[in-house]
């Protein structure tokens, strides 16, 4: 009898602790439930920067954007890089026939880093998909090669650009193969800087020519995803500095895509001097990531950023 009534009891605490498991299991919150933070129904781009918020992330964790502006994510001791740059997501073209280039499906296609530290591109590397861009200089049309994803991206913002009135910005170069920067950057190399400067060593004079013209294999132009524009001389694109339609394309860039590769101030990243006519494209959700947090491809990689990793 009083082992039957062990049993019973036993049983009970059995049934009690079971129901317990069951509640605790029911009302648990999802572990990484809110972790995707993607809005498929407007497509706008998302920060996330969870993976590096320890001492140098420059937005909050959880950041999606909207159309407003910065102004809500954490500050850090980065964040007065941050102040000032307003977001716009309100476009005055219709938009609705390009969003897939300037948005595409595979970003990472887009965003590979290119410049005088990274490994050379393969003598014989040409970018699949070459068209011509939109606004081709006349006369210069053979130069303006691009991705044909970057190349509808890049007619979406010359439209924009156009309709606030800057519709005299025409492409000057994009695809550049690397037999012609490696003749480019010789050229630099023995007609100017060689003649002018006789008592340099040949890796002073092959720095002098990096700071403007990149060494075959690690220009950006060889991609195909990178342009110049504006609407001066070529030769002459320092006069494009700081211009009214420079500093519009500059702010506006993102929207489409783009970023301002070699920004003022960032020389001594970017390892090149400021280029208000060099454009490059890296999708739209990089793009606006590397201009609210004011940083460069060359930071964003260095810092072991990637936005990509948390929203697969
Ligand atoms: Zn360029």
């Amino acid at each position: 009898m009083m082992r039957e009534y062990s049993l019973t009891v036993i049983f009970i605490i059995i049934l009690i602790c079971a129901a317990a498991m069951l509640t605790l299991w029911v009302f648990m919150p999802e572990k990484g439930g809110d972790t995707d933070l993607s809005d498929e129904s407007s497509s706008l781009p998302v920060i996330n920067s969870s993976e590096n918020n320890s001492e140098s992330s420059m937005v909050s964790d959880d950041t999606t954007w909207d159309e407003s502006s910065v102004d809500d994510t954490e500050s850090s001791e980065d964040s007065d890089e941050t102040s000032g740059k307003e977001i716009n997501w309100n476009y005055t073209v219709d938009i609705s026939m390009y969003l897939k280039y300037i948005e595409p499906e595979n970003p990472e296609s887009f965003s590979a880093l290119v410049n005088k530290n990274t490994v050379p591109l393969s003598a014989d590397y040409v970018p699949e998909q070459l068209v011509l861009s939109a606004n081709a200089r006349p006369g210069r049309e053979d130069q303006c090669y691009m991705n044909a994803t970057a190349a509808k991206a890049l007619e979406a913002f010359l439209k924009e650009a156009a309709y606030y009135g800057y519709d005299d910005i025409t492409v000057t170069n994009a695809y550049r193969s690397y037999n012609t920067q490696y003749y480019l950057f010789y050229d630099y190399y023995f007609k100017l800087e060689a003649s002018k400067n006789p008592g340099l060593t040949k890796s002073q004079i092959i720095a002098l020519v990096s700071a403007y013209s990149f060494p075959p294999g690690q220009s950006e132009h060889q991609t195909g995803l990178a342009c110049d524009m504006h609407n001066v001389a070529v030769g002459n694109q320092d006069s494009f500095n700081h211009s009214e339609e420079a500093e519009w394309l500059a702010d506006n860039a993102y929207r489409f895509g783009f970023i301002l590769r070699y920004p003022e101030g960032k020389e001594d990243i970017t390892g090149a001097i400021y280029e208000s006519w060099h454009f490059r494209f890296v999708g739209r959700k990089l793009a606006a990531y590397l201009y609210v947090n004011n940083i460069t491809l060359d930071e964003y990689y260095e810092k072991g950023y990637d936005i990509y990793s948390e929203n697969q």
